[in-house]
């Protein structure tokens, strides 16, 4: 469903991304990894539309999504997890992933209008999801009273409501404490069984290994292996690229 072309991104002499060709399957967990630096946050703002590429194409359905504006990506249906939390510090847990759930050109002036009124289905989907990432006893608590781990799941919470058909996920388990990462990685395999089609950037690897169906790894902005995490486990190229960090 997501074809990266070629993606060539030079900031100044740092060559960021250098030529990176890679594709995500419809229901599959395809995790990008690789040392710091390597490239992958900035392969994420290049398919998010955040950077312009200096050469390569990203086609997404088939469409040519190269020069959409970040916006227009959402629209189309990609849903990505920043690395920073992006959360609403004094809105509740719930308000917070009814604005998600309003992803369209109008949600401004709906706002203004006090047009934006929760609704029962607004509400059960919300509630869903809280299930979903066990904080469903919450939704009324206010984001800034979480901690770290907390937020990371609510921000993983609004981005899978957000409307989209793939999600991109910028380390979701980093800084987060190991019962909370095995949280997330159950919620993941939860929504991989759903059909969901996820594109993870992840810095540990041992994570990745358990979760991922195909692993792209890449070291100074180009792809150094790419396959099955039994495949990638032994490799020597990426053992090096991890031990030279
Ligand atoms: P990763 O996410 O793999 O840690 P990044 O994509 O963030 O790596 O960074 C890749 C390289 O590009 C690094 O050398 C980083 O310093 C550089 N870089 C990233 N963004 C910018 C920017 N906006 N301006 C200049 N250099 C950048
Ligand atoms: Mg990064």
């Amino acid at each position: 469903m997501l074809k990266v072309k070629n993606l060539k991104k030079y900031f100044g002499g740092v060559k960021a991304v250098d030529g990176c060709s890679f594709e995500v399957k419809q229901g599959t967990i395809t995790a990008l990894i690789g040392p710091n630096g390597s490239g992958k946050t900035t392969v994420f703002n290049l398919i998010s539309g955040i950077l312009k590429e200096d050469s390569g194409k990203v086609i997404f359905d088939n469409i040519d999504i190269t020069h959409f504006s970040p916006e227009a990506v959402s629209n189309i249906g990609i849903s990505r997890l920043f690395q920073q939390t992006r959360l609403f510090n004094n809105l509740t847990v719930k308000e917070n992933l009814l604005l998600a759930l309003d992803n369209e050109d109008t949600k401004f002036w709906k706002n203004v209008f006090g047009f934006n009124k929760i609704t029962k289905e607004k509400e059960e989907k919300i509630r869903e999801m809280l299930n979903l990432v066990g904080m469903e006893r919450f939704e009324n608590k206010l984001a800034r009273e979480f901690s770290y781990g907390q937020k990371r799941l609510v921000d993983l919470a609004r981005t899978i409501l957000n409307p989209h058909k793939l999600l991109m996920l910028d380390e979701p388990v980093a800084g987060v404490n190991p019962y909370l990462r095995e949280e997330i990685a159950e919620i993941l395999k939860t929504l991989k069984k759903q059909g969901e089609a996820v594109l993870l950037i992840e810095h540990d690897m041992n994570f990745t290994l358990k979760l991922a169906d195909c692993i792209i790894v890449m070291g100074g902005g180009k792809i150094i292996a790419e396959g099955k995490p039994e495949e990638i486990k032994g490799n020597p190229k990426v053992l090096e690229a991890y031990l030279g960090e």
